[in-house]
């Protein structure tokens, strides 16, 4: 774990100055780290400008929340295993209580009292109830509208009796009729247009398997239509695949399929359910998010 974060602490440094030898169990980090920062900049030939470069590196690569001034980034406000930096914003984040509200099959049935939300977004089997219970840590807070076909709803649960966590349909049902699929794209894509106390959409992509044409659909589409959105990736904890590439590979594949879509990156993360690796970084990540909406 302290090795994790200390190498994920390196990311800035790495961009800055030479890679020195690492142990190979922790590498991938280390590997994503210096692919991201690679693909984005050259590394400059004379004597770098090391403020200049670290702001630079900070617009393009990091998410920088409001409050922090990109040049006055350093490694130590990156939260590991993700791009993001923790700005003044960022406070008490972890959850008390939640309770169910209410499933809204029609905009005007939503809850109407301002409170800032979160909605939750991925592929069926992406992970979610796995990560929502893990976020709010109990067994099965419940989750409807997960079978194929069956009328699709929008779940509200409020966290601390402050926020809402939102939990959306899922997308890509393979049984689904194509009704159901039309169904769905118009009720959640106008919940993602007009919705006004969204604060942002946790795209949640799987790590495990190589980028999905259907995840870069949706990312590309919530990107042209400016909705802020984090990418949370699941499955981050399957590292020893037989086949295939590894979670780390494949977070970068997606990024690199993105990329040309933002002009600053959006927000990521690497999440499991099974470690909980990720859990508190994203809660403290929401934190800033929300505290500043709240202002
Ligand atoms: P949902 O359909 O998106 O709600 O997905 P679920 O939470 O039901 O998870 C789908 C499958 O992936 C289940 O078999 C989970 O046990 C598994 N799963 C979910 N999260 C993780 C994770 O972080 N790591 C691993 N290894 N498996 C996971």
């Amino acid at each position: 774990m302290l090795l994790r974060n200390r190498l994920l602490s390196l990311s800035l440094t790495l961009f800055l100055s030479p890679p020195s030898p690492l142990p190979k169990s922790a590498s991938f980090l280390f590997s994503f780290n210096k692919t991201i920062a690679h693909s984005t900049h050259k590394r400059p030939e004379s004597k770098p400008d090391v403020s200049a470069s670290r702001a630079r590196f900070a617009k393009t690569v990091l998410f920088v929340p409001p409050g922090v001034d990109p040049e006055d980034v350093t490694d130590e406000m990156i939260l590991p295993g993700s791009n993001i930096v923790v700005g003044p914003y960022a406070g008490h984040s972890q959850i008390k209580e939640v309770e169910f509200v209410k499933s809204s099959g029609r905009a005007k049935d939503y809850p109407k009292d301002d409170r800032p939300e979160f909605a939750i977004l991925g592929r069926s089997n992406v992970g979610k109830s796995s990560l929502i219970n893990a976020l709010v840590r109990k067994k099965e807070v419940a989750l409807t509208s997960k079978k194929p076909g069956k009328t699709q709803l929008i779940n509200h649960f409020l966290v601390n009796k402050s926020w809402y966590i939102v939990d959306l349909p899922g997308y890509g049902f393979a049984r689904a009729s194509n009704a159901a699929r039309t169904d769905w794209s118009s009720f959640t894509e106008g919940y993602f247009l007009n919705r006004d106390t969204l604060v942002a959409v946790l795209l949640l992509i799987d790590a495990s398997v190589p980028p999905q044409r259907i995840d870069l659909d949706c990312a590309n589409w919530l990107g042209r239509n400016n909705i802020s959105m984090t990418f949370v990736f699941t499955k981050c904890d399957k590292l020893k695949a037989s086949k295939g590439k590894r979670p780390d590979e494949n977070i970068r594949d997606f990024q690199e399929l993105i990329r040309e879509n933002y002009k600053q990156h959006p927000a990521w993360i690497m999440t499991s359910s099974v470690t909980g690796l990720g859990r508190d970084e994203l809660l403290l990540h929401l934190s800033q998010l929300r505290n500043y909406w709240d202002q």
